[in-house]
């Protein structure tokens, strides 16, 4: 039997936007409230995606890395998702310089990616439009996804997962 294919996948972005909560609903399909924010893991998982078991190396970053750490997440990765808050401005205006981080160091592949919007339960705190997110997905050629790690309406957190693998694999 063939060996089933291996992604490493790498989780970015600003402390606090729920990396670590979303790794962890994606994983155990539970939410927790609080995860050590300066814990970083990884994780193995393994998923069925269009009839192909497919395993995950899943790395938790803690979002406060030197950029040297940063750097030696990118080059460990084969895909990477992209995590800002809707409700932190700030998080989403930090997506720009970390695309161009993992180009700079993967040029000249092309980089998989998928865009994910978290915290959507908290509309009425909102300072990222969907619109907004939907433009700089498009402007970096990815999947953009809004999602909320606590109330994960739809699968969004494990679609999103799914269709970084789908990227990794069509590259
Ligand atoms: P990380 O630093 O990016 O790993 O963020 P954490 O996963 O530790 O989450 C930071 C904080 O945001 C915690 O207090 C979480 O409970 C909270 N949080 C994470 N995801 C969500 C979400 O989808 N909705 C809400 N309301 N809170 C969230
Ligand atoms: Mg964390």
């Amino acid at each position: 039997m063939a060996k089933s294919p291996e992604v490493k996948l790498a989780v970015f972005g600003r402390a606090g936007v729920g990396k670590s909560a979303l790794v962890v609903r994606f994983l155990t399909r539970r939410f927790i409230w609080e995860y050590d924010p300066t814990l970083e893991s990884t994780y193995r998982h393994q998923a069925n995606i269009d009839d192909e078991v497919v395993t995950m190396e899943i790395l938790d970053t803690a979002g406060q890395e030197d950029i040297q750490q940063k750097e030696g997440h990118v080059r460990w990765g084969d895909g990477f998702v992209i995590v800002y808050d809707i409700t932190d401005r700030g998080s989403f205006e930090e997506v720009g310089p970390l695309r161009s981080l993992l180009e700079e160091v993967k040029k000249p592949k092309n980089v998989p990616l998928v865009l994910v919007g978290n915290k959507s339960d908290l509309d009425h705190i909102r300072q990222v439009a969907t619109e907004e997110g939907e433009r700089l997905a498009a402007e970096m050629a990815c999947a953009f996804y809004e999602c909320s790690a606590c109330a994960n309406e739809g699968g969004a957190v494990a679609e999103a997962f799914h269709e970084l693998c789908r990227e990794v694999r069509r590259r």
